[in-house]
């Protein structure tokens, strides 16, 4: 039963990449303001995230490593956070040791909780309000799934990537990565222009023009860059949907790239950064485990909306 759990932990989080995402949904779902990540030997030693969000008040600290426990699902119909099936928290406890300290701002003490497969163990310390959560020794006792792993360096890269769509998409907030002690990657509260720069350096912020628009229900905003800065590879297109990094589906692609016209020469792609915002009812964020695809109501609206957006961008914008 230990190892049927064990691998069940497994397909909730395979990789530390997992864990970081659902510990950075955690942390935002916490309303939390500053994030700081920090990275051992590609999260495979240690893993952190750190936040000076809500917290879990006392008496909840032993429900959090329950499977299936969650304080957040009011409807599957209707999800407003980003986490909602309370099983990430489990499932770090499962396949690694999980050692969270969490204090809400109005509570003199924090609780640090040890969880790992059976044993689990609450006490109280001093701790800054927000929550702490570090795993250790991910899959050190899942031999299948270590020998899986891709080299630390490739697992830092995706890392890195994937932090800096969170930059990139909340960019009010104080955002720290560091790997093996040495700083990666660090956002001060801006605007999507600033996070362009904290991920891509300042010559890219400064070739990139807003993007705003409403229609219906739906609303647009972000940044786009000019055309004269752009790229073969796709890998600097970026869009949220209600806050969560999603990855871009095709139609949604393309009509980005068709919105530029013949600004974009045959085979580029820009650099952007798309914060969508609709009703959650319009939302399915349930289509995958990894939450990277989500099902959108009207894709082909959507597509007509970008590409409309994009175009009036650059029509409005001085050469
Ligand atoms: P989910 O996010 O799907 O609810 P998790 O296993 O990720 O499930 O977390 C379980 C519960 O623990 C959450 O519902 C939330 O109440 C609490 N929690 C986890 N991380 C944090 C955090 N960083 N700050 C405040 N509460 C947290
Ligand atoms: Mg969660």
């Amino acid at each position: 039963p230990d190892v049927a759990r064990q691998i069940a932990a497994g397909e909730v989080v395979s990789r530390p990449l997992d864990a970081v995402r659902e510990l950075l949904d955690n942390a935002l779902d916490a309303g939390a303001s500053r994030i700081e990540v920090e990275l051992e030997d590609g999260g495979l030693t240690l893993l952190r995230v750190r936040d000076n969000g809500a917290g879990i008040s006392a008496d909840q600290v032993p429900l959090a490593p329950l499977r299936h426990a969650t304080s957040k699902l009011e409807t599957v119909e209707r999800v407003t956070t980003l986490g909602f099936r309370g099983e990430a928290l489990w499932a770090m406890s499962q396949a690694g040791k999980l050692r969270m300290q969490t204090r809400p701002a109005a509570q003199l003490g924090a609780a640090e909780l040890l969880a790992h497969g059976d044993d689990v163990s609450v006490r109280r310390v001093t701790a800054p309000a927000g929550t702490t959560v570090t795993v250790s020794g991910l899959f050190s006792h899942l031999p299948a799934r270590l020998r899986t792993q891709a080299p630390a360096a490739s697992e830092v890269r995706e890392i890195t990537a994937l932090m800096g769509r969170y930059v990139l998409h909340h960019p009010a907030l104080h955002w720290r990565l560091s790997v093996d002690g040495e700083p990666r990657l660090s956002h001060a509260p801006g605007d999507t222009r600033t996070a362009v720069a904290s991920v891509y350096g300042p010559l890219s912020a400064n070739r990139v023009i807003r993007v705003d628009r409403t229609q219906d229900r739906l609303q647009l905003s972000g940044v786009l860059s000019r055309p004269e800065l752009t790229r073969a590879r796709r890998d600097r297109m970026h869009l949220s949907v209600n806050g969560r990094p999603v990855s871009l589906p095709p139609e949604l692609e393309k009509a980005i790239i068709d919105g530029y016209a013949e600004l974009l020469p045959a085979g580029q792609a820009p650099l952007c950064v798309l914060d969508l915002t609709l009703p959650p009812e319009d939302v399915n964020p349930n289509v995958h485990p990894a939450k990277a695809v989500v099902a959108l109501a009207d894709l082909s609206q959507l597509a007509g909306l970008l590409k409309e957006a994009v175009a009036a961008a650059l029509l409005s914008t001085p050469l």
